[in-house]
C-alpha cells in the first residue's frame, strides 16, 4: 500500500512546535548526540529491542524526523516488510528522506506528512507503531494514542520512547540543571538557537511521568502497558499491546 500526502491542520501549539523544528532540522542529528551525548543512540538501540519487529513486518514510526527508528525498523523487516516514517513537520522530513536516500535506503520504506493524531492509514494495518521523542510535542496525547490503537493490528505493540521523570531526587535536580541552562547554551552557540532549547526542556518538564502514561496508554485501549526506565528515569520506554 502507498500511502499519500495530506494537508495538516493546525493549532497554536502545533504552530509553535513546527517552528521549533523547522529551525532545528538541519542541525538535528548533530545536536541530539551532542547534547545526550551520544546516549540516545543506547536508548533507540534498546527500544529496537523491545520491538518485537520481524522480517515482513509492518512498522509505523510516527515523529519518526531524521528517521534512526525508521533505518533499523528497514534492516530488520526486509524486502518484503514495510516501514512508513510519518512526521507532521515537512522540514525534518526532508532532511530524513534526503538522509536514508543517501544512506542507501529504498524501496520498504514510505514517507508520510502526518499528524500523530489523525494518522491516515487503515485501521489493524501495522505489526508495530513506535514513536521517539515526540510524544510530548503532540497537542492531543489521548487522541493520538487512541489513533496509534487504531492503526495497530490486534496482538500489535506500541512504542513510546520518551523524556520521562527521574527516579532519584539529585539526579532530577542535576538533569534540571543541564537542561536549563546547558541546553539552551548549546543551542544558541551550535545550532544558533537557544528558544527551541528552551522549548525542548520545558517541554521535558510538562510531559506526563512513568506511571501517568502508563495509564494514558490503558485508557486508549492498550493492554499490557508497561515501562522500562533508562539512564535513571531520564528517558523511558512505554509498551502496550492491542488487545
Ligand atoms: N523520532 C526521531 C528521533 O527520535 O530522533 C525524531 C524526534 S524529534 C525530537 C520530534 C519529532 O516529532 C519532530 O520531527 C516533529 O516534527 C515531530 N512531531 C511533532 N508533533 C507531531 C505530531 N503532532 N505528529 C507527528 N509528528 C510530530
Amino acid at each position: 500500500t502507498h500511502f499519500g500526502y495530506k494537508t495538516v491542520s493546525t493549532t497554536e501549539k502545533e504552530k509553535h512546535v513546527a517552528d521549533v523544528f523547522h529551525s532545528v532540522a538541519a542541525k538535528y542529528d548533530m545536536m541530539n548526540d551532542l547534547m545526550s551525548m551520544g546516549i540516545h543512540r543506547l536508548w533507540k538501540r534498546f527500544a529496537i529491542e523491545m520491538s518485537g519487529v520481524r522480517k515482513g513486518h509492518t512498522v509505523l514510526d510516527i515523529a519518526g524526523g531524521t528517521g534512526d527508528l525508521t533505518m533499523k525498523f528497514a534492516d530488520i523487516v526486509g524486502s518484503d516488510g514495510q516501514v512508513v516514517l510519518a512526521d507532521i513537520n515537512d522540514s525534518m522530513l526532508k532532511v530524513g528522506r534526503d538522509r536514508l536516500l543517501d544512506k542507501g535506503y529504498g524501496s520498504n520504506i514510505e514517507y508520510v506528512q502526518a499528524n500523530a493524531e489523525e494518522l491516515p492509514f487503515p485501521d489493524n494495518y501495522f505489526d508495530c507503531v513506535s514513536i521517539a521523542f515526540g510524544l510530548r510535542n503532540v497537542t492531543d496525547k489521548d487522541k493520538a494514542l487512541g489513533s496509534m490503537c487504531r492503526v495497530l493490528k490486534p496482538g500489535g505493540r506500541l512504542l513510546v520512547l520518551e523524556f520521562s521523570k527521574p527516579s532519584n531526587d539529585l539526579l532530577a535536580k542535576a538533569y534540571d540543571v543541564y537542561s536549563f541552562t546547558a541546553l539552551p547554551l548549546m543551542g544558541r552557540l551550535v545550532a544558533g538557537d537557544s528558544g527551541s532549547y528552551e522549548y525542548l526542556a520545558e517541554s521535558i518538564r510538562m510531559h506526563p511521568d512513568q506511571e501517568t502514561l502508563k495509564g494514558m496508554l490503558e485508557n486508549a485501549g492498550f493492554v499490557r502497558a508497561k515501562y522500562h526506565n533508562m539512564t535513571g528515569g531520564i528517558v523511558a520506554l512505554h509498551s502496550g499491546v492491542k488487545p
